[in-house]
């Protein structure tokens, strides 16, 4: 049981993790803090904060643990704003959805990554934002990673660990830059692609046409294109160098796939589709 629980950023990812902690009995108190006065006051209505802060000294007065549940790009700022006010042996972690811009942000903001700072990331989400979007069940049956550093203290993760166990996720440790080629890989290059093949078709001139005889396959495809674009677009600014690799390689793909289709090599095209065919039977199971 937590004590006093602090959101920095009650969104969908923040009061989620809010309202299934609240749900599971496993915090006393809720305080959430965030800059809109009215988003704060929807949240304590919604009963997924107790009480909003629009000042930091006051969101992390007694927080056992601290929860920064805000923008990649906004985690600098955020982190130096909170440093101050911290208590010694208060437990600080993170959702950002990359790992080495925020242990970064970190180090720049605390002069060096505290002991006591947990970066994590869950791996769940919608293309929703803000706190209405928020449910306790969001993170049931998820996974969590957390990329503790080699001085973090295990006491630190192991309270973080049980606070996203209490919310129904699976936690599972990695290494801050194996994290981030991975989802690079998982997440952020399907984002990059739904965002522009919406763009490219929606620019065409037909297209109220396209949209209209849309499939399934396009809505399975774009769904995520209507996720927050600011927030994709710190993300990807925030994890560069792994997003420009796996992008690089699925460019010398796709137009390996061009090639095909313009000679016309049905074996060719029979051979990329096949593996990739096995390769997502066996994810589905
Ligand atoms: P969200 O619903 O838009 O919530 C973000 C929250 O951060 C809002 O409460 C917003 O409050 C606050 N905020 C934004 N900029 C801020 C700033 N400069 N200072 C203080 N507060 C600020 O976004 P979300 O989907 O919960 O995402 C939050 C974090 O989770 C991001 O780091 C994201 O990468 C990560 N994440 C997202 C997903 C997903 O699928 N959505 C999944 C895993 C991880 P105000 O703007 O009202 O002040």
């Amino acid at each position: 049981m937590i004590r006093r629980l602090c959101i920095v950023g009650v969104g969908l990812i923040g009061g989620s993790l809010a309202r299934a902690l609240k749900a599971a009995g496993a915090v006393a108190e809720v305080v959430g803090y965030g800059r809109d006065p009215a988003q704060l006051q929807l949240a304590q209505e919604l009963g997924v904060i107790d009480r909003g802060e629009t000042d930091i000294a006051a969101a992390l007065l007694g927080a056992e643990v601290v929860l920064v549940a805000v923008p990649v790009g906004a985690m600098e700022g955020v982190l130096r704003a909170m440093a101050p006010h911290l208590a010694a042996d208060t437990i600080v972690t993170d959702v950002g959805s990359t790992k080495g811009s925020v242990v970064a942000a970190a180090q720049r903001a605390f002069g060096a990554v505290p002991a006591r700072f947990v970066p994590g990331h869950p791996i769940a989400g919608t293309e929703q934002s803000g706190v209405a979007a928020s449910f306790a069940e969001l993170y049931h049956k998820r996974r969590v990673i957390l990329t503790p550093l080699a001085h973090t203290a295990a006491a630190a993760v192991a309270t973080v660990r049980a606070l996203w166990q209490a919310a129904g996720a699976e936690v599972v440790e990695m290494e801050v830059r194996h994290h981030d080629e991975v989802l690079a890989a998982t997440s952020h290059l399907p984002h990059v692609l739904a965002y522009t093949l919406v763009d490219t078709l929606a620019r065409m001139e037909e297209h109220t046409e396209i949209f209209r005889y849309a499939a399934g396959g396009f809505r399975d495809f774009t769904r995520i294109a209507s996720s927050d674009p600011r927030m994709w677009h710190d993300i990807c600014l925030a994890n560069r160098d792994a997003i420009l690799k796996v992008m690089d390689s699925y460019a010398a793909d796709l137009a390996a796939v061009r090639d095909a289709i313009e000679r016309g090599d049905g074996a060719a095209l029979l051979s990329i589709f096949g593996r990739a065919k096995q390769a997502r039977d066996e994810f589905k199971q």
